[in-house]
C-alpha cells in the first residue's frame, strides 16, 4: 500500500473503496483547504491556489494525488495537478482558444476541422483537471456533458456528412461518463455505416485508472475498431495501477496511444521522456504525439522555445526504439491543425515566432516562448 495514501483524509480507506473509480471520483480534492491537508503549503502558496482557483477549477483524485512526493515542491505530477498563481499571467499571445475549435463547430459539441473526421465534445468534465489543459475554457468550468438532443444532432451532422470516416470522442474526459451513456454513443456511431473508425481520448488512465473496470473494456471490445488515446507526460504516472489499466485494454484489443505534452519543469529533458517513450511500449502504449504546449491562457509557464523541443527530438530519435518516438508536433494557433516541427513545415523561426506551412499549404504563426 502507498504511503501517501496512509496519511489523512485516505488513512484507513479499505481497498474496495480506494480500488473504485467513483469513490475516487467523490473523494478528489477541490479546494485549498482539502489540498493542505495533504501537501505542505506555506500561507502564500496556499493564498496563491484560493486566487487561482477564482478562475480556474482544481480537481485531484486521490490515487494521482499519492503519486506526488508531498517533500517535493518541484514534483512533476504536484505540477500537473497543483494549481499555481501563475496560471493568472496571461501573456499577449495567450488565446482562449488557440485551436480556434469554436469557429469549426457546426453543432454544438461537433467539431469538424480536418476533412474526414471530426470531435465529439462529449463532456467538459474531467477526474483531474490538469493545469495546462488546452481546453481550460470549457473544461473545469460547469459541469456539462451532451444531452440527447444534442447528441442526436451531431448524429444527424455526421450521417449527412459521408466524408467522415472517423469519429473521435473527447471533452473533458468521455470515460468520466457512465458506461451505459458511453455504450450508447457507440451503438448509435457504429450504426452509420461511413463511420470507419472510433477513437476515444481519455487520460483516466493515467489519474484514475480504476475507471478501467473489466466491464467497461469487455463493453469497448464490441465496438472494434475503437482506439484509445491516452496521456501520459511523465515516467513516474507508469505505476502498476496504471499499467493494469492499459493492459485490460490491450488485451481488449484496443490498439493504445499516447499525446504528451512537452512541459516546463515537468518533462523537458530527453532522459525524462525517453524513459517515458521506453516505459509506454513496455505497457503496450505506443507513443503517438509529442505536443509543443498550446497556447491556451495562463499556461505560458509551461511553455518551453521550440528549439528546444526540436533539439530534444534530436536526442532521443534513433537512440531508442523508432516505434517508441513519437512525433513532435504543433497545433497551430488559430486552426492550422497539427503541423511536424520539422524543415518541411517550418518555414522561418526566430526568438520571436515561428511560421509554418500546414497540410493545406496555408501559413500559420506560433509566437515562440522566451527561455
Ligand atoms: S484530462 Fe484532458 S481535457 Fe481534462 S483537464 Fe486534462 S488535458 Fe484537459
Amino acid at each position: 500500500m502507498n504511503t501517501f495514501r496512509n496519511k489523512a483524509p485516505w488513512a484507513g480507506v479499505p481497498p474496495e473503496e480506494w480500488n473504485d473509480w467513483r469513490w475516487q471520483m467523490r473523494s478528489r480534492v477541490t479546494s485549498a483547504e482539502e489540498l493542505a491537508k495533504i501537501l505542505p503549503l506555506s500561507s502564500e502558496e496556499q493564498a496563491g491556489v484560493e486566487r487561482c482557483l477564482r478562475h480556474f477549477r482544481m480537481a485531484v483524485t486521490p490515487y494521482y494525488a499519492s503519486l506526488m512526493d508531498p517533500a517535493d515542491p518541484e514534483s512533476p505530477i504536484r505540477k500537473q495537478a497543483v494549481p499555481s498563481v501563475r496560471e493568472l499571467d496571461v501573456q499577449p499571445c495567450d488565446r482562449a482558444d488557440p485551436l480556434c475549435e469554436d469557429a469549426y463547430s457546426p453543432v454544438p459539441g461537433l467539431v469538424h476541422r480536418y476533412p474526414d473526421r471530426v470531435l465529439l465534445l462529449l463532456t467538459h468534465r474531467c477526474s483531474m483537471y490538469c493545469r495546462h489543459c488546452t481546453r481550460r475554457r470549457l473544461v473545469g468550468g460547469e459541469d456539462f456533458s451532451l444531452g440527447e438532443e444534442q447528441l442526436e444532432r451531431a448524429y444527424a451532422y455526421i450521417e449527412a456528412h459521408r466524408e467522415v470516416r472517423d469519429v473521435l470522442l473527447s471533452g473533458g474526459d468521455p470515460l468520466v461518463l457512465p458506461d451505459s451513456k458511453i455504450e450508447g454513443v457507440l451503438r448509435r456511431l457504429r450504426a452509420i455505416p461511413h463511420v470507419e473508425v472510433i477513437r476515444i481520448g481519455t487520460r483516466t488512465p493515467v489519474v484514475m485508472p480504476m475507471r478501467i473496470t473489466d466491464a467497461l473494456a469487455a463493453m469497448l471490445k464490441r465496438y472494434q475498431p475503437l482506439w484509445l488515446n491516452t496521456h501520459f507526460n511523465h515516467p513516474q504516472e507508469i505505476t502498476p495501477d496504471s499499467a493494469r489499466a492499459c493492459a485490460k485494454l490491450a488485451d481488449a484489443g484496443i490498439p493504445l496511444g499516447n499525446q504528451s505534452v512537452l512541459l516546463r519543469g515537468v518533462n523537458d529533458n530527453a532522459e525524462t521522456l525517453k524513459k517515458l517513450f521506453t516505459g509506454l511500449v513496455q505497457i503496450r502504449v505506443r507513443p503517438y504525439y509529442l505536443y509543443q504546449c498550446d497556447v491556451s491562457r495562463g499556461i505560458g509557464h509551461f511553455r518551453t522555445p521550440l528549439a528546444e523541443g526540436i533539439g530534444i527530438m534530436k536526442q532521443i530519435r534513433g537512440f531508442i526504439s523508432g516505434f517508441a518516438v513519437p512525433e513532435f508536433v504543433v497545433d497551430l494557433p488559430g486552426g492550422g491543425g497539427k503541423t511536424p516541427a520539422t524543415p518541411e513545415y517550418i518555414l522561418r523561426m526566430d526568438d520571436r515566432e515561428a511560421v509554418f506551412r500546414n497540410f493545406e499549404g496555408r501559413t500559420f504563426t506560433y509566437p515562440n516562448p522566451v527561455r
